[in-house]
């Protein structure tokens, strides 16, 4: 081929100031969206990924084949010292800069999740847990919370210990129902607290709680006993706490490095200072913390999706095929620009989600949603891609597929996430905007009806109703009466 039709060449002939419009330089898409970020953050993205490769990259096989291959205790405190552990607050109390979170207090977080999880998904979700963990300690804006226990927890693991936490909204009878807000009106709530002397006497069981054998710190949510998720309030509970036992051990399909334990509690006493929050809101922290982790869990399937790609990229430029490296044929050529084309599409939806002034449900699910399905796609082709190597445990692409497909399940089922898009966007782009009024035609007309009219004047003066000036069609049955 001249040098002419090269790209590099074709910029060479280009005046000066063309030359400056773009680059031809190949580079991975990973160094691009570097230069993109703070300096700060590209500091912090290359010590992410450094730490990665050398703590879980020749891990991970094993600790999936065998949990406790892996000390994950010591694991966390081995990136605990690098500072990554504790970076909700400050410092003196804990690491977090302020220069990297001025422009989106989570891009730190899904930087992270990314390349732990593109190492490893297993080990990437055993320390990332800790984080949901201690989340609702920051977002419940409880200032006790913040800075007494939390700072608290800081000081443990700077002091060298494993002071993980664990995050446990989960029950038997209760799981994507306490994540949407029309299940968790029927929820059937198995883990109670009745108020006693000086506190709270907690009982029932939690269930798939990760990091729930190893932390020390659980976040848990309880109702009042014959209550529902109204009453939901957020405690901190620590394990050394009697009655306080973990059960079952799940074993899982997949990031089996991370264990997901149920908690048993029989009557546990509770001080009043370990509440969090207030009492009755912990269904609202609950919503406000998967609002900050949904984007974290998108990052976590990006990670894992990248981590497939990239040993299939590898694979198919070392697998020679009649003399020629699998990446010369043209059909596997466009598979690979596929799969990087769906990398570069979730990194974009996810650091998006972490833009905006302010986490907002819609961002988070959206991110969380789309990342958790092309993430498995991608994991699905790259194993397609390796052939008989994509069905077999040492090439890791088939433990990659497993890791990815748990990402569409925690953190709310993508059914669920979806739910929450259109809940947290009716109003706004679904939905009529008025809230139900007494006043104009379509709500009054409707006052028996399912639009729930509060009665309430919108302030319309009866104009409102449907913002499009078209008037959609009725569905009508073949005879032309409406259905
Ligand atoms: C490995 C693992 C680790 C986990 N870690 C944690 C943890 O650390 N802490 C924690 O609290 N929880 C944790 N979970 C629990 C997880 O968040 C729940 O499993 C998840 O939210 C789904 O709830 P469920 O299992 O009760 O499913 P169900 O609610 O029983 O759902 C069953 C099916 O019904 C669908 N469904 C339910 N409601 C609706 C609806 N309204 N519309 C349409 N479809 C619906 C779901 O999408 C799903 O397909 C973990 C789970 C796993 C598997």
């Amino acid at each position: 081929m001249s040098d002419g039709i090269r790209p590099v060449g074709a910029r060479e002939r280009l005046g000066p100031l063309g030359r400056l419009l773009f680059d031809t330089e190949a580079r991975p898409i990973w160094d691009h969206d570097t230069d993109t970020l703070s300096r700060p953050l590209r500091r912090l993205r290359h010590r992410y990924r450094d730490f990665a490769e050398v703590h879980l990259s020749c891990q991970g096989l094993a600790a999936d084949r065998d949990p406790d291959f892996v000390d994950i205790p010591e694991l966390f405190l081995r990136a605990a010292r690098e500072g990554f552990g504790t970076e909700l607050m400050p410092p003196p109390w804990g690491t977090l800069q302020i220069t990297a979170v001025w422009r989106g207090l989570l891009l730190p977080s899904v930087l992270k999740a990314e390349e732990l999880c593109a190492a490893d998904g297993g080990l990437g979700l055993a320390l990332l847990a800790h984080e949901l963990g201690i989340a609702p300690l920051f977002v419940s804006g409880d200032l006790k919370a913040y800075f007494y226990w939390l700072g608290r927890i800081y000081r443990e693991i700077r002091a060298g210990e494993p002071a993980m936490a664990a995050f446990a909204i989960t029950e038997p009878g209760a799981g994507s129902d306490v994540e949407d807000t029309e299940g968790a009106r029927s929820a059937r709530l198995g883990c109670f607290y009745e108020r006693v002397a000086g506190g709270f006497r907690i009982s029932g069981r939690k269930v798939f709680i990760t990091n729930g054998a190893v932390a020390r710190w659980v976040t848990l949510f309880a109702a009042q006993k014959g209550c529902g998720v109204e009453t939901w309030t957020c405690f901190l509970l620590d394990k050394s706490m009697a009655g306080f036992e973990v059960g079952r051990h799940e074993r899982k399909m997949g990031q089996r490095a991370a264990d997901a334990s149920e908690l048993i509690l029989d009557e546990v006493f509770v001080p009043d200072d370990r509440v969090v929050g207030e009492v009755g809101a912990g269904w609202a922290i609950s919503r406000n913390v998967l609002n900050f982790s949904r984007p974290v869990v998108g990052a976590m399937a990006l990670g894992i999706a990248r981590g497939a790609f990239e040993h299939a990229a590898r694979f198919c430029n070392e697998t020679r095929l009649a003399n020629r490296p699998l990446s010369d044929y043209q059909d596997v050529q466009l598979t690979l620009a596929d799969m990087l084309m769906k990398l570069s599409a979730m990194r974009a939806t996810v650091w998006q989600s972490t833009r905006y002034r302010l986490p907002f449900g819609a961002a988070g699910a959206i991110a969380k949603v789309f990342c958790a399905d092309t993430s498995w796609e991608v994991c699905r082709t790259a194993m397609t891609l390796l052939g008989d190597h994509g069905y077999v445990h040492s090439a890791s692409v088939e433990k990659a597929a497993r890791d990815a497909r748990l990402t569409q399940i925690y953190e709310g089922t993508n059914q669920i996430n979806r739910l929450a898009i259109f809940e947290s966007q009716t109003g706004a782009e679904f939905g009529s905007d008025c809230a139900g009024c007494a006043s104009c035609a379509s709500c009054a007309s409707d006052a028996s009806g399912a639009s729930g009219a509060s009665g309430a004047d919108c302030g319309s003066g009866g104009e409102c109703g449907p913002a499009s000036p078209v008037q959609y069609k009725i569905k009508t049955d073949r005879r032309g009466q409406s259905e």
